[in-house]
C-alpha cells in the first residue's frame, strides 16, 4: 500500500535504526528533489549562499520564498522551487545536486525528520522519525544504519548545533512588546536570521557600535568567521527582540 496521509509517511524509529540506502544508479535517483516544502534556516542559507558565491540577499532574492506558516509568530523563507509541472528544486541535475556539500540540513538528514524543542535555555530535546514516502526505493536495500551513523556520514552535526542557537530565539517563553513595534521586530528578526550580510553591514557600518559595546576579539572573529556573525545575529535578536540581556554584547555608555 502506498502512504497516502501523514501517519503512513512519518514512522517512528523504535530502535534508532532503519535501513537504507541512496545511490545514483538507483531507479529513482532524484525523485526527491521535487515539489517540497523545504523551509531554510539561516545556516542553510549562509552554506547555500557562499556556495553559490552570491550575497544573502542575492539568494533569498533567487531562490527564497517568505511564507507565513511553519512558525506563529515569524515569518519563514523556504526554497522556491523551479516553474514546471514537476516543481524540481533549483539545485537538481541528471547527477544529482549541484550543491551538495552545501545542501540544506533537511535535504542532508533525509529520508531521517527530526523534531526539536527547547524544554529551557541550551537544553534540547529532540526526536527522530522516518520520512517514507512511496516513491522513494531506497528503503528496499538491505544497508542498516543507526540514527548516529546517519547523522555521521552526512554532517548533520554543524546544522543541529546553529539550528538549535536558532530554535533558541524562535522560542522564547516572552512576548514581542506592544504591537506597534511589531513590523520593525519582525523586519529585524527577517534580517539577522535570513539576510546576514545585510546584518554585517548593520554591525560594522551604521551606529551599532557606537551604541554597544562589542570585544575586539569577538568583533575580530565576526569579520572573519560567518558562523560566529551569526551566533552573534541570535544573541542580538533576543535582545532586540524580547529585551533578554546578553554576555556579548552592552550598551555602550554601561
Ligand atoms: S527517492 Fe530516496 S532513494 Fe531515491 S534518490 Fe531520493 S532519497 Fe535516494
Ligand atoms: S538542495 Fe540538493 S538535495 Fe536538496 S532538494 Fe535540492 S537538489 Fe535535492
Amino acid at each position: 500500500m502506498e502512504p497516502n496521509n501523514a501517519e503512513e509517511i512519518f514512522r517512528p524509529l523504535l530502535d534508532r535504526s532503519f535501513r537504507f540506502r541512496c545511490y545514483k544508479e538507483i531507479s529513482c535517483f532524484t525523485r526527491c528533489c521535487a515539489a517540497l516544502n523545504l523551509q531554510l534556516t539561516p545556516y542553510d542559507i549562509l552554506r547555500m549562499k557562499n556556495r553559490l558565491g552570491i550575497t544573502s540577499g542575492d539568494f533569498l532574492d533567487q531562490y527564497g520564498e517568505t511564507v507565513f506558516e511553519g512558525h506563529s509568530r515569524f515569518p519563514m523563507v523556504r526554497l522556491r522551487m523551479q516553474e514546471g509541472a514537476q516543481k524540481r528544486c533549483p539545485f537538481v541535475t541528471s547527477s544529482g545536486c549541484s550543491i551538495y556539500e552545501d545542501r540544506p540540513g533537511s535535504c542532508r538528514l533525509y529520508p531521517l525528520g527530526r523534531a526539536a524543542m527547547k524544554v529551557e535555555a541550551r537544553n534540547t530535546r529532540e526526536k527522530y522519525f522516518l520520512v517514507q514516502e512511496a516513491h522513494c526505493r531506497g528503503f528496499d536495500e538491505n544497508r542498516e544504519w543507526t540514527v548516529d551513523e546517519w547523522m555521521k556520514g552526512e554532517g548533520v552535526s554543524d546544522y543541529n548545533e546553529m539550528n538549535d542557537l536558532w530554535l533558541e530565539v524562535l522560542s522564547l517563553p516572552k512576548g514581542l512588546g506592544p504591537e506597534k513595534d511589531l513590523p520593525r521586530k519582525l523586519q529585524m528578526f527577517f534580517m539577522a536570521s535570513y539576510n546576514l550580510d545585510k546584518f554585517r553591514s548593520f554591525v560594522f557600518e551604521g551606529p551599532f557600535l557606537r551604541r554597544f559595546h562589542v570585544k575586539e576579539e569577538l568583533l575580530e572573529r565576526m569579520a572573519e568567521d560567518e558562523s560566529s556573525l551569526l551566533r552573534f545575529s541570535f544573541h542580538w535578536l533576543k535582545f532586540s527582540l524580547y529585551g533578554e540581556p546578553s554576555a556579548v554584547f552592552n550598551r555602550g555608555d554601561s
